[in-house]
């Protein structure tokens, strides 16, 4: 029977050094050698468990590498400093000058920043396209496309790809799917359902406490071998390195990811069916007439819920602004970007996290001004936080 993605994490224990319960944290950037020799071959990548430099190995950086694995039921994987950090060196690594990318056009307002605007500086290209289409996605795959890139529900129009449909596609054309799975921790194992790469930026759920940045790339042992290389591995080349000591504290926090995405789920969940009963426009995968409401149900690991994520569509970019200020003013969250943290954060995309899209573009793929993402947070009693908020619907003359 396989375990399930938290059982897994469960299991994965490594002691401290005089018997403590948590892995010793490394404090140091550089390592000694009883022989010269030895220093060489770690150059080489001919020795295990020899750490040479922080930037390119520290033992507490591979415990939470192995647990998010683990978690993922990848081979291997490599913690960088931030998610941008992870994302930035996967796509370098496997395409160069010539190369193209099929990308979703529904990504993080970064990833896509950096696929629009910075890639084609060093000669790649990228289709962006309707994920959930795979004809249309089939349709944009090039002679010279290496990379099929997406977020398993996308930021910030929670779209839901269809991982096992795009790793055919991967198959067919010898292409990379890489996939990040920000918004859907345990809930969604990409790489069990075809997916070659998957990517987190841990300062969302993973970590939980918006306390720090950090992100994770999950692969092949292959892969993430020639991400670490000395020569030419971008892992190691570009530095986005994560401190050991920041390591240390998400493989602590990542121990109660379980319950945190279960209490996230639930608390969403009920809101998102309370917006919808007052008529509020509202998208959660979770609702049964989600246009991929079918296709999370079949990808999903049911004990961890559809996720924190929601949008509601306040109309206007001046009622969102209003609404936003008043939440915050009654404490139903903040009004700040990033998400997974134990407090309600809410934002409205269109003029922030996903302002480096055109503002046509950002029409087309129905991302209007008057979108609020909500990050919903833990609150133990969720009804008497929809209570508030629906008071601040009525007062914004939403409802
Ligand atoms: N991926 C997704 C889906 C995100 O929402 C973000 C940040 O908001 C990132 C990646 C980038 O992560 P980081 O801010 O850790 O670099």
């Amino acid at each position: 029977m396989k375990l399930n993605p938290a059982d897994a994490i469960q299991d994965v224990q490594n002691f401290g050094e005089f018997g403590g319960v948590n892995p010793s944290i490394s404090d140091s950037s550089t390592y000694t050698f009883m022989s010269a020799k030895t220093m060489v071959d770690t150059f080489e990548g001919n020795t295990d468990g020899c750490h040479l430099y922080a930037r390119h190995t520290t033992p507490s950086n591979l415990y939470l590498g192995a647990a998010l694995a683990t978690m993922e039921g990848t081979e291997a994987a490599n913690v960088s400093a931030s998610g941008m950090g992870a994302i930035t060196s996967v796509l370098l690594q496997l395409a160069g000058a010539g190369d193209h990318i099929v990308s979703s056009r529904t990504i993080y307002g970064g990833t896509y920043a950096f696929l629009k605007n910075f890639t084609p500086r060093l000669g790649i290209k990228t289709s962006f396209v309707d994920i959930t289409k795979l004809d249309l996605v089939e349709a944009a795959i090039t002679q010279n496309t290496k990379v099929l890139y997406c977020e398993t529900v996308s930021n910030p129009l929670l779209e839901v790809a269809d991982i096992n449909g795009l790793s055919l596609l991967a198959k067919k054309y010898n292409l990379q799917l890489v996939v990040d799975n920000t918004f859907s921790p345990l809930s969604i194992s990409p790489a069990k359902l075809g997916a070659d790469v998957v990517i987190h930026s841990l300062t969302k759920f993973i970590n939980g406490s918006s306390d720090t940045v950090g992100g994770v790339i999950c692969g092949t042992q292959e892969f993430i071998n020639e991400l670490r290389s000395v020569n030419d591995g971008a892992c190691m080349l570009l530095g986005a390195t994560m401190d050991s000591l920041r390591a240390s504290s998400i493989l602590k926090n990542l121990r109660t990811l379980h319950i945190r995405m279960k209490q996230h789920s639930k608390n969403a969940a009920f809101l998102a069916e309370k917006f919808h009963e007052k008529g509020v426009k509202t998208v959660y995968p979770g609702l049964p007439f989600h246009p991929s409401h079918k296709i999370f149900n079949k990808m999903m690991n049911a004990e961890f819920g559809y996720g924190g994520m929601l949008t509601i569509d306040a109309g206007s970019l001046e009622k969102a602004t209003i609404l936003m200020e008043l939440m915050q003013k009654k404490n139903v969250g903040y009004l700040a970007v990033s998400l997974g943290f134990y407090k309600t954060l809410f934002s409205a995309p269109g003029s922030s996290t996903s302002s480096e899209i055109p503002e046509d573009e950002q029409q087309q793929m129905g991302l209007n001004s008057g979108l609020i993402r909500f990050s919903i947070g833990l609150d133990n009693d969720i009804e008497r936080t929809y209570k508030i908020i629906e008071s601040c619907l009525f007062e914004v003359g939403v409802l």
